[in-house]
């Protein structure tokens, strides 16, 4: 392919040749209309290579396509092209790329050039400069919220299970969800709820939730937003961080009164297990990646380092070493040795615990209770300091959670090269614990500060399968 347009500038599409797709094109629903989507490249399409940013995937073209592309093109989508991503998903800044980095397209033109968000930040920009319509990343961490709030648009991360993940390759198989971004809320919500996307189930994706689950929890959620005089918005304190940028503390601020004026009750809520969330996500997501990645070994996918010696003792390590990035390499190290016998109980059984922890605290300041655990009964033989009851008292509780989505505003690229890995992990602290809880959330742009060069951006967090009242408040929030 011709280098597409901008890409010189932006870095946000991959340029990789087209190919001839295997299966027949998924057929037209009576209600699709045309729009253009640009799709991250660590999921499957037939007409473009899937490289996941990876050396180790160079060229490689998937026998089949992901579901949710399918889904998309059966609803009038035209793909547009592949984006440029942090390696395998893992990073915040997409720089971590064999294609180089993305480009923030807000900066000035006669400055630095500035993070774009990650991990895909291609997919943030190929909406931010028009090229297309909707895209579709990968949210784990944090890795669509972050892109769209960095470049200054609306980043939607689903309930975990909602959206088909077949064809996506895995970072972190218990956290990862595919999530849309675009410019305003309407396209998405549109797609995912008029088109009754949230409604299929993939048989080909064993963490897609069933349909008699997916009927239960709709039950238990309602499908309208009532009038804001009617809902009760939490502001968790425990991320009122001391590294908040003040401006974007009065973008979070302003939403807040905005919202309290047209009638909405404004809480303080805590969620005490938020500050131990980082923590426990870089043991997990590392953990699992490492297991993931063990099948990229020069035998069934991608580049081979060389033959190796005669006994092909060499092979697997000459692969790897040459074909994966320094992030992704750091993250194997982590993940093996956080599963290896001597650090098992105190890393990753440690961060398990940390999780349950930060769900049974979303759970608390919820007003919804989680339709995914069954109705308990009441026993009072069974009640200790755990019990769902228990919880359930104390302060008030939230229909929905209003944060930041980011502690800052895009840092420069070589300010980013200067800072330390576990730095650069801090910028997704406000962003993990909905992942850790698989909670819907969603970034959108917040501008107070008018002389101010970028948007804040503000996360809204629901509970669980509450997606589409999440959607119809962050609408109201722009
Ligand atoms: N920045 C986080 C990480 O590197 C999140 C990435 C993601 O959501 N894919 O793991």
């Amino acid at each position: 392919l011709p280098l597409r347009r901008s890409q010189s500038t932006f870095n946000h599409f991959v340029a990789s040749t087209k190919l001839q797709p295997v299966s027949p094109p998924p057929q037209l629903r009576s209600d699709a209309k045309p729009f253009r989507l640009a799709v991250k490249d660590n999921i499957t399409t037939e007409e473009f290579p899937t490289q996941c940013a990876s050396g180790i995937l160079g060229q490689h073209a998937s026998p089949f396509e992901a579901t949710i592309v399918r889904q998309l093109r059966s609803r009038g989508a035209s793909i547009v092209g592949k984006t440029n991503m942090d390696e395998f998903g893992m990073g915040s800044h997409s720089t971590h790329s064999v294609h180089g980095p993305v480009r923030n397209p807000l900066a000035a033109t006669d400055e630095e050039d500035v993070s774009a968000g990650g991990s895909s930040g291609g997919s943030a920009v190929a909406v931010a400069v028009g090229d297309a319509d909707v895209a579709l990343g990968t949210d784990t961490g944090g890795s669509v919220r972050l892109p769209a709030a960095y470049t200054g648009i609306v980043g939607y991360k689903p309930s975990y299970g909602m959206l088909s993940r077949f064809g996506v390759v895995p970072y972190a198989n218990s956290l990862d969800t595919v999530g849309l971004l675009a410019r305003d809320v309407e396209p998405i919500r549109s797609l995912v709820f008029d088109t009754g996307l949230y409604e299929e189930h993939d048989p080909n994706d064993p963490t897609s939730l069933r349909l008699e689950t997916r009927q239960r929890c709709s039950q238990a959620c309602s499908p309208n937003l009532p009038d804001l005089s009617q809902l009760t918005i939490g502001i968790p304190v425990e991320y009122n961080i001391a590294e908040l940028d003040p401006s974007i503390r009065d973008a979070w601020v302003a939403t807040a009164s905005a919202l309290e004026s047209q009638g909405a009750r404004i809480v303080p809520v805590s969620l005490p297990s938020t500050k131990e969330a980082l923590c426990a996500y870089y043991i997990l997501a590392p953990a699992e990646a490492s297991s993931n990645l063990a099948k990229y070994d020069g035998v069934r996918y991608g580049i081979r380092g060389s033959e190796g010696d005669a006994a092909g003792e060499t092979l697997y390590s000459e692969t790897r070493g040459a074909g994966f990035g320094a992030e992704v390499k750091r993250r194997i190290l982590l993940g093996t040795y956080s599963l290896s016998s001597e650090a098992m109980d105190n890393y990753f059984i440690q961060a398990q615990r940390i999780r349950r922890l930060i769900q049974r605290d979303f759970d608390r300041v919820f007003k919804l209770d989680n339709p995914l655990y069954e109705p308990r009964q009441f026993d009072l033989s069974e009640m200790s300091s755990d019990t769902a009851l228990e919880d359930k008292q104390g302060p008030v509780q939230v229909d929905f959670l209003l944060s930041p989505t980011a502690p800052t505003y895009p840092p420069k690229l070589s300010e980013i090269q200067k800072r330390s890995s576990v730095d650069v992990y801090m910028n997704d602290v406000l962003t993990v614990p909905a992942s850790l809880a698989g909670l819907p959330a969603v970034s959108v742009p917040v501008k107070v500060d008018r002389s101010h060069q970028f948007p804040a951006g503000i996360q809204l967090i629901a509970q669980y399968w509450d997606d589409r009242r999440l959607l119809a408040l962050a609408d109201k929030v722009m």
